[in-house]
């Protein structure tokens, strides 16, 4: 794709990259079908192709971009597909990250917009604090009527209830059953641990199982960043990435570690990135992101023990994008739940997103609605009269919730269902299923 930015521009490492990015791009439109913005609006500045002129346009003139050009910008999931879908490499996960950093800088935004995004930044990274909001948000549930659009669609979206669980957040070690096979540090998310911090205790729970030692950082360690990352918040995303790496580097100090191992999609992609985020040159970011594990390649790496016969019921396994597209993981839970016992129903339409996507479904609601629908229309054309047989895994806190907010089928972490059916507990929603 030829560009224009002119010589102070390409002065700039992120402007320079984005160059050479954009070389690569042959217009040939075949990210097109992969994207769900585009086979929602149908409009070419909602897909993959039109993102990227838009992009390079409002860099290029270097002046604030249009209300609407911004919106379409905006309207991106960040799923992915499209770089999954892309036969000449482009790099579109940067691409998007340097866009999205420039409409933070120069795009005014209404009032409201700025309030959200603020919320979002100030809350949701801190697990206590999305606790205390989350509980708010169920009181102000009676009054939604009453709150301005957005704010009603962002109590709308607070789950009714959360599952019981520990919150860690102190430095602790659990030895392995057994023999110590690896040792691992579990990066224990934000946003989940105030949502369901069951998904911790499982994961805990098997990796000890199969003879891990679970190191839990606390001293610092917390969100990854992701969620200000995706917003264009990238000075706040790094500090966070660095007082991680400081805490993680504190374990190794005691005792070297061979993983950070993640549980929740999108921190495992964005810690994979944490080389990129800080600039490519810092050593420590190379090292950790070259360790960081989405859990199921660690069990897989460990194995799963030789099952008891339970009645397990049907997998409807949905593919978080961040660790399909972001990480690309999509054969490891699938393997590990078969040889745990459970069968798996494939569903159609697997690459395309729920509308989930970290907070996009806050601050997107309409587009995160349709796609949701879409996505729970396939699930229900494919599970048609046997929904009381079967359970909905993944591997994202995020489409969980989303998921769990239109259907009645139970929605659990992949965790929690291999933890189950290797001796522990069953999860929230199966235990008439036990
Ligand atoms: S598929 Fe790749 S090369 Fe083709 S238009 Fe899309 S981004 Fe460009
Ligand atoms: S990241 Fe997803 S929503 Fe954004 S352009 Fe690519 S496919 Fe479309």
């Amino acid at each position: 794709m030829r560009t224009e930015f002119s010589a102070d521009q390409l002065a700039r490492p992120e402007i320079a990259e984005m160059e050479a990015i954009l070389r690569k791009c042959v217009h040939c439109g075949f990210c097109l079908t992969s994207c769900p913005t585009y086979a929602e609006t149908g409009d070419e500045r909602d897909s993959p192709r039109g993102r990227i002129y838009l992009i390079k346009d409002m860099i290029e003139i270097g002046t604030a971009p249009s209300k609407g050009a911004a919106s379409h910008v905006d309207r991106c999931l960040g799923c992915l597909a499209c770089q999954t879908a892309c036969p000449s490499g482009v790099d579109y996960e940067r691409y998007i990250d340097i866009g999205r950093a420039h409409l933070e800088v120069v795009h005014p935004r209404r009032p409201g917009d700025k309030l959200l995004r603020w919320l979002l930044s100030a809350v949701l990274p801190h697990a206590r604090r999305a606790g205390l909001f989350f509980a708010l948000g169920r009181m102000a549930r009676p009054f939604i009527g009453l709150l301005g659009g957005r704010l009603a669609g962002m109590a709308a979206r607070i789950p009714a209830a959360t599952a019981r669980g520990k919150i860690y957040d102190r430095k602790h070690t659990f030895k392995p059953d057994g023999n110590r096979r690896l040792r691992v540090v579990l990066a224990l998310g934000c946003v989940q641990q105030a949502l369901r911090p069951a998904i911790n205790d499982a994961s805990v729970r098997i990796l000890r199982r199969l003879g891990a030692e679970v190191v839990i950082a606390g001293d610092g360690a917390g969100c990854c960043g992701a969620l200000d990352h995706h917003i264009g918040k990238d000075a706040k995303a790094r500090k966070f990435a660095r007082a991680n790496m400081a805490a993680w580097a504190g374990c190794e100090a005691e005792l070297p570690f061979d993983y950070i191992v993640t549980n929740a999609a999108g921190c495992g992609t964005q810690i994979k990135g944490y080389e990129r985020l800080l600039g490519g040159i810092d050593a420590q970011a190379a090292s950790m992101a070259a360790r960081a594990r989405d859990i199921t390649e660690v069990l897989a790496e460990l194995g799963l023990p030789a099952q008891s016969a339970k009645r397990l019921p049907r997998v409807i396994y949905h593919d978080a994008c961040s660790l399909m597209h972001g990480q690309g993981i999509t054969s490891e839970p699938r393997q590990l739940l078969v040889d745990a016992g459970f069968t798996l129903q494939e569903i159609p339409g697997k690459h395309f997103c729920c509308g989930s996507a970290g907070s996009y479904n806050l601050m997107q609601p309409e587009m995160a609605d349709k796609l949701l629908a879409r996505r729970m229309q396939s699930i229900g054309d494919a599970v048609a009269g046997f929904e009381d047989q079967c359970v909905i895994a993944t591997g994202n806190i995020g489409c969980m919730e989303q998921l769990a907010s239109a259907t009645d089928i139970p929605v659990v972490h992949t965790a929690e269902l291999l933890d189950w059916a290797t001796g522990g507990p069953p999860p929230l929603g199966l235990e008439e299923a036990s």
